[in-house]
């Protein structure tokens, strides 16, 4: 397993990379709790949780069991005409845990279907209710939903990927991105702009999609749930259908099961995935009322979308131990901990020169600089205070698991500040 790195700059293509001027790469061994293990055997402490998934960290022994039982029962079954107890068991629980409006769950295989699922319900919906001219997304900028054509149709079209596929996306209407931060007071104009997309717009509009509270690859931005609020009335008595996508914000990383709950609203439709297996296999759900339901099928026919490994009952199997694991557990006060280490250990951050923001909500930190850095640099002079955070932009940002010591945030927050420090506190203000 030598010159992993080597073997994979021959063939192999990275999430957003090039491969003519490639970004540095670290070869993986092994994963246990919050460690990684790499090729050098060097150990790194997670502070990603693999895209917000790896809520218990890894190799935790009850999702292992999950999955070694379901291999030697089966791996997969089509689900087109078959049914099986892990799905079944699985969409009882997601229902459960879920507000009790939402009765129905259909499964994806990644959170970028589960939003194209949730857009292609809303339009079926409207086709159902003899409503097919109601048919395009309603959506705040700033906001991220996946990288598949639809996703990316509601994605912000600036930092998103509208920029390079312009022609090829559906054009959606967009309004600025919610102006009050969480905790600051919403304004009397902060959802003019909404107001007058909904008169502008209302009779073509079947639905508005937000990533509730938290806008997370679109800018790490916390906002008001007062502002989340008042969306979800005006979209309501406009008569649009309101998605959710907690696909970066379910089960507990921003404090509460999910992030609608810092609001107190509920959606017609609800996407959830990343932590959902805990990181384990790659599965992601779309849910949605008995009205939307059966909306969607009123017109005699079924709703038009089945992936070949929906439903997967290893991907199953282990998201039902996942959640109801996070569900034994004391997810509360695992989020405080992790909201009261974050913010004390990104704190000294606050005065680095480069830095524009810091800060923390439940198990998210950012620290937001000013300008882009030098990417690679500060990402090696990550790695070398022992901690795997992976900067976006001019975001550097950690979700650890939540089975993460004090001490593992203590090097993850420690290595941010002080790779921050090296890399651009140290710059001559040009480089920003
Ligand atoms: C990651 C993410 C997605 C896309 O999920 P994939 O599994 O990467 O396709 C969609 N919405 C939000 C809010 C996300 O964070």
């Amino acid at each position: 397993m030598t010159g992993l790195v080597a073997r994979d700059r021959e063939h192999v293509w990275h999430p957003y990379a090039s491969v003519v001027s490639p970004a540095p790469l670290w070869g993986v061994v092994d994963a246990h709790g919050t460690r990684l293990t790499l090729e050098d055997g060097r150990e790194l402490v997670d502070g990603m949780s693999s895209w917000w998934a790896a809520i218990h960290g890894y190799r935790h022994p009850v999702l292992d069991r999950a999955l070694h039982e379901q291999v030697d029962t089966f791996s997969h079954v089509m689900f087109g005409g078959l049914t099986h107890e892990p799905a079944v068991a699985l969409a009882e629980l997601l229902v459960a845990v879920t507000p009790q409006e939402l009765t129905r769950v259909f499964f994806a295989d990644s959170g970028s279907v589960a939003v194209e699922v949730a857009v292609k319900m809303c339009l079926q919906y409207w086709q159902g209710r003899g409503r097919p001219d109601r048919n395009r997304m309603l959506t705040v900028r700033g906001g991220y939903h996946g990288d598949t054509a639809g996703a990316m149709s509601v994605c912000d079209p600036v930092t998103g990927m509208h920029g390079l596929f312009r022609e090829y996306v559906a054009e959606q209407v967009f309004v600025e991105r919610p102006r009050p931060a969480y905790g600051e007071p919403l304004l009397d104009g902060d959802l003019d702009q909404v107001r007058a997309a909904l008169a502008e717009h209302r009779d073509r509009l079947a639905a508005v999609i937000v990533e509730p509270v938290v806008q997370g690859a679109g800018g790490m931005r916390f906002y008001s749930p007062d502002y989340l609020r008042e969306l979800v009335q005006l979209c309501r008595e406009a008569g649009l259908l309101v998605v959710f996508d907690e696909i970066a914000t379910g089960f507990g990383r921003t404090g509460t099961l999910f992030a609608m709950e810092h609001a107190g609203v509920v959606p017609d439709v609800l996407c959830v995935g990343k932590a959902l297996t805990g990181g384990t296999m790659t599965l992601a759900a779309t849910l949605c009322t008995t009205e939307v339901a059966e909306g969607v099928c009123a017109t005699g026919g079924g709703f038009m979308h089945g992936p070949t490994f929906m439903a997967n009952p290893l991907a199953c199997a282990v998201a039902a131990a996942s959640v109801q694991l996070l569900l034994d557990g004391d997810w509360p006060s695992d989020l405080a901990r992790l909201e009261r280490r974050l913010l004390a250990g990104l704190a000294p951050a606050r005065t680095l020169p480069g830095v524009a923001d810091v800060r923390v909500l439940g198990g998210i930190g950012v620290v937001e600089l000013a300008g882009p850095p030098d990417a690679a640099r500060l990402q090696e002079a990550l790695v070398a205070r022992g901690a795997w955070v992976r900067p976006f932009g001019r975001l550097v940002y950690t979700m650890p698991p939540y089975i993460s010591s004090d001490e593992d945030l203590r090097t993850v927050t420690s290595a941010i500040v002080g790779a921050v420090a090296e890399t651009v506190a140290a710059q001559p203000a040009a480089a920003g």
